[in-house]
């Protein structure tokens, strides 16, 4: 009988940033990638006495890194008498999915991230800065852009795990970059996000150059990187009342959103380098500088979506869309 490889995914219990961790299962052809273990006490999810943790499949493409008929397979944690994990913040959104799957929620996630290649920003010089920012976002020119052929490949690699990915540019900061997924569902978003981040990490790894999504890479005068969360409801998607009362839904709660929406935020959201300071709340038409953005196009067809500009880089998608979702649809 014809075999695969199953490369089974999870999120660890680091806090506050849980990082990503996966294991192969060889598997009959045919055969549905079943409920598995692993070993909770080496990835800060158990103690070393109870350390069996179990993963259960949610999302399954395939594998593009392996090809043929290898697969992805994301997972939720679950204990062992298979209730949510505490580091399992999936499980949270699928009950506000749920309960608000009739306004019919889209999302789109703008994925900043940085190329590191050792210590410094791929392509940076061994001594000193590059040029100051302005002539990088969506440069061309080997002067200019630092990792594109990794880019390429791993926007190929996500187009043929079948993954909803909708463009990539490169960034204010050199060696910075972006991809985004969408719009789709608060759980599919946030799954393919997740399967497009481990793509990055493994693909730039045959380059032997790391990805990370820091949302300060350099300090100083170099952008932060984030993941801009876009959304509407069908409501917001057939007239302009909505989208402002979504705004102003947002406006009643920051500081929970704020915590909710990746470690360091402080850092980033300064109210320089096209961020609004995490002190604030504001929200405006092309306003780069707000917290949330109504895009021009939308405010002249008085309908479409909003751009919360918030979320760091590192956000976990499960907690950001699952804030928007209560805030916004009254959960
Ligand atoms: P920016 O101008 O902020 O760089 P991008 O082109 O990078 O914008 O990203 C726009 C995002 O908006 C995409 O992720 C796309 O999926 C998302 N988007 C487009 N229409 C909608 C919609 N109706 N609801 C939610 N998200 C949307
Ligand atoms: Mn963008
Ligand atoms: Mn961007
Ligand atoms: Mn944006």
């Amino acid at each position: 009988m014809g075999k695969y490889k199953a490369h089974y995914i999870w999120l660890d219990g680091q806090q506050p940033t849980a990082k990503m961790r996966g294991k192969t299962r060889i598997l009959n052809i045919g055969e549905e990638p079943p409920v598995w273990g692993f070993d909770g006490s080496s990835t800060e999810q158990a103690v070393g006495e109870a350390s069996d943790c179990v993963l259960k499949p949610v999302f399954t493409c395939p594998d593009p890194v392996r090809g043929g008929e290898n697969k992805l397979v994301l997972c939720e944690v679950f204990n062992t008498d298979m209730t949510p994990h505490s580091s399992n913040t999936r499980a949270a959104l699928r009950a506000v999915a749920e309960k608000t799957a009739g306004e019919d929620a889209w999302f789109g996630i703008e994925q900043e991230y940085t190329f590191f290649e050792g210590a410094r920003p791929l392509g940076w010089p061994e001594n000193g800065f590059p040029a100051p920012q302005g002539g990088y976002y969506c440069g061309v020119g080997a002067d200019e852009v630092y990792g594109r052929e990794i880019v390429e490949d791993h926007m190929d690699a996500c187009m043929e795990a079948g993954l909803n990915i909708c463009g990539v540019n490169a960034e204010v900061m050199p060696a910075q970059w972006e991809f985004q997924i969408g719009p789709i569902g608060a759980l599919a978003v946030s799954d393919e996000l997740w399967v497009a981040r481990w793509l990055l990490y493994r693909i730039a790894e045959e380059y032997g150059v790391s990805a990370t999504l820091h949302p300060k890479p350099v300090l100083g005068d170099w952008n932060g990187a984030g993941a801009h969360t876009n959304f509407s409801t069908q409501s917001m998607r057939d007239g302009y009342d909505p989208i402002i009362a979504a705004c102003e839904a947002l406006s009643t709660r920051p500081d929970e959103h704020i915590a909710n929406y990746g470690a360091k935020i402080e850092l980033r959201l300064t109210g320089d380098h096209e961020t609004c300071s995490y002190k604030e709340f504001k929200y405006g038409v092309s306003d780069r500088g707000a917290s949330i953005r109504i895009p021009w196009q939308v405010a002249l067809d008085k309908k479409g979506y909003i751009e919360d500009r918030r979320p760091n880089a590192n956000c976990d998608p499960y907690l950001v869309t699952r804030m928007i979702l209560e805030t916004v649809c009254g959960v």
